[in-house]
């Protein structure tokens, strides 16, 4: 297949924003892509090469763009740098430099899909002495052979920046219309993709084995498996009855999630955002390999700072320390080790535990999980009573975490790879009427600063993530709480995720100066929620026309790196604490009134 069908339906997808008319497009190019590339159409599509977990990336240089792009239209670096000053976008400038090329080679021979995908993975995997004139050379012959559209895609697509903002989930749609027999078997498909994080293998899959080969479709060791996400409440009454009367409560450590995956093979780790985190915890692997030696198991648990000298917990940004330090790990491992809680059981024994309800997954886990200083099983207790769940939060917060985590234990009560739902509730120290607790939210843009803030951001803006349609609404823009430190690498952690224009999955009345897909997830607190008439959160929900904000947010200088934009606290979370201040304001009111 031609890579300018790709092409074609990429330029259509930039064109609309209506995700119904997007999914229709894909339709068509699943429909046309010979099955034997389906997982590759799909990567591309999706801006990769591989399934994130693998971490392979294809992040070329812009420099050896802009040579490479010199080379191919005999213009000069310069004019290429002027032009992306204007346009701010390599992509563009591209498909403008050969529009306006001097040297046209007339035996041009439109690349393939296979093609374009061959360069770019040899590309991503060229290292070490003489691999940058080597990636220039494939990238100049590759961009000699393209039009001035296609060059467009291949630019931003060397670059890691191709952001057609095509959820997965309008790809898992696709899927199921064209090679799924229809859209009631997208739940299927999203099932296996849940369970093996991989959009590219369910579509190999589906492609080569149709529909059985989903449904049969296992959790594999080494595979990241999307995690299970919990829903918030704050009060124990409300909790139990969503529980129907009993669950078991576990403490919520504030550490690191990690999913960790066993086998004679060695030890992966997994971030909840399933970037392989191994490296930067050889002692967690060790722990591992030392009390889990000889058997086959996937499990998740909490990685926690702890003090050496006395074993207690310690704050969560400690353990950031060790995120991209390769050098003085050691040191920073010695200084501050972590203890590791596992709390979920996925697989074992050739078993896939995903299926079986939390009590048989606690006990197995509890069977092969031996007590010592630096590895436990979550703190849990069974409870019925409110007074019950209230006293073992004491315990929790006593014992340095930030509250509970109630987990069903009911029948529904099995692991539900990749979803929010009410079977997991977090219920954490500080709701109380105000919000004193924090949201997550997404950085969507950015207003300039001025005066000491000149050259860098006075304020972002701010959103929540509306999950039922897939896309981002603004809740508040913040300024405050930045030190001067973070003011001066924000522009520098989101430059990559800066885009020209308002994204397409980005709800905002509020014109940003500058716009970022969503990526970058920050800790907020707030003096409240209220209505708002200019956000775009939780829009007609409370009253027609007005969305709700966070009132005088402010960063907590806790960078949610753990966590991705979809991750973020949600617009009905946001609406649900609203709907609880409310009601504790009333039901102050009337203790007042008495
Ligand atoms: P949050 O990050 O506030 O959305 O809360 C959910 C996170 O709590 C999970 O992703 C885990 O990292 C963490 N956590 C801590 N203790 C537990 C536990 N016992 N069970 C499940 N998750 C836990």
């Amino acid at each position: 297949m031609l890579y300018s069908r790709i092409v074609e339906t990429y330029t259509k997808i930039e064109a609309t924003t209506k995700r119904l008319e997007i999914t229709r497009l894909l339709v068509e190019l699943i429909d046309a892509t010979p099955r034997s590339i389906i997982d590759k159409v799909v990567y591309l599509t999706q801006g990769k090469l591989y399934p994130d977990f693998l971490g392979i990336e294809l992040g070329v240089a812009e420099k050896l763009l802009f040579r490479a792009l010199t080379r191919v239209t005999g213009q000069a670096e310069s004019k290429a740098a002027t032009l992306y000053k204007k346009l701010g976008d390599l992509g563009t400038v591209a498909e403008q430099l050969l529009k306006d090329r001097t040297q046209v080679s007339f035996q041009r021979k439109a690349p393939t899909v296979e093609e374009v995908y061959n360069v770019f993975d040899t590309i991503a995997h060229e290292v070490g002495q003489g691999s940058i004139d080597s990636k220039v050379r494939h990238l100049t012959t590759l961009l000699g052979k393209a039009s001035p559209t296609e060059a467009k895609y291949i630019t931003r697509m060397a670059l890691g920046r191709l952001r057609l903002g095509v959820a997965d989930m309008t790809l898992l749609d696709a899927l199921a219309i064209s090679l799924g027999g229809g859209k009631e078997s997208r739940l299927t498909l999203e099932r296996a993709y849940n369970r093996s994080s991989d959009l590219g293998y369910v579509a190999r899959t589906l492609a080569t084995g149709g529909m059985k080969a989903i449904e049969s479709l296992k959790v594999t060791v080494g595979r990241p498996i999307r995690p299970m996400l919990a829903e918030r409440l704050s009060e124990a009454k409300a909790i139990l009855e969503k529980m129907n009367g009993e669950c078991a409560a576990e403490y919520k450590y504030d550490g690191l999630r990690i999913q960790a995956h066993v086998s004679s093979n060695g030890t992966t780790l997994f971030s909840r955002r399933l970037e392989n985190i191994t490296d930067q915890f050889p002692d967690v692997q060790q722990l591992l390999k030392e009390n889990l030696e000889g058997i086959a198991i996937i499990l998740e648990g909490e990685a926690v700072p702890v003090d050496p000298a006395t074993g207690e917990l310690l704050p969560f940004q400690l353990i950031s320390q060790r995120r991209g330090r390769k050098y003085d790990l050691e040191k920073t491992i010695q200084d501050i080790p972590v203890a590791f809680f596992p709390f979920d059981l996925l697989y074992a024994d050739t078993i896939d535990y995903t299926d079986r309800p939390y009590l048989e997954r606690r006990e197995r886990l509890r069977k092969l999980i031996p007590k010592n200083e630096r590895l436990d099983l979550s703190q849990q207790k069974i409870c019925n009573d409110p007074e019950q769940l209230d006293d073992f939060m004491q315990e929790a917060v006593a014992d340095g975490c930030e509250g509970l985590m109630i987990k069903s234990i009911g029948r529904d009560s099995t692991y539900k790879a990749g979803a929010r739902g009410w079977t997991w509730i977090k219920y954490k120290r500080d709701y109380k009427s105000e919000m004193q607790d924090s949201v997550d939210l997404a950085v969507v843009g950015a207003f300039a600063g001025k005066g000491r803030r000149g050259g860098t951001y006075g304020a972002l803006l701010l959103a929540a993530y509306d999950k039922r349609n897939d896309l981002f609404r603004t809740v508040c823009k913040c300024g405050s709480g930045f030190t001067d430190e973070d003011l001066d690498k924000l522009p520098k952690l989101l430059e990559k995720y800066s885009v020209d224009h308002r994204h397409s999955r980005l709800d905002s009345k509020i014109e940003a100066d500058v716009w970022f897909v969503a990526g970058l997830v920050l800790e907020i607190v707030g003096a409240e929620i209220t209505l708002s008439p200019i956000h775009t959160c939780g829009m007609n929900s409370i009253r027609p026309g007005a969305g709700l904000a966070v009132r005088f947010p402010r960063f907590t200088g806790k960078y949610r790196e753990d966590k991705s934009a979809e991750d973020s606290t949600t617009t009905d979370e946001i609406v649900e604490m609203y709907r609880a201040q409310l009601k504790k304001v009333t039901e102050n009111t009337t203790v007042e009134a008495a």
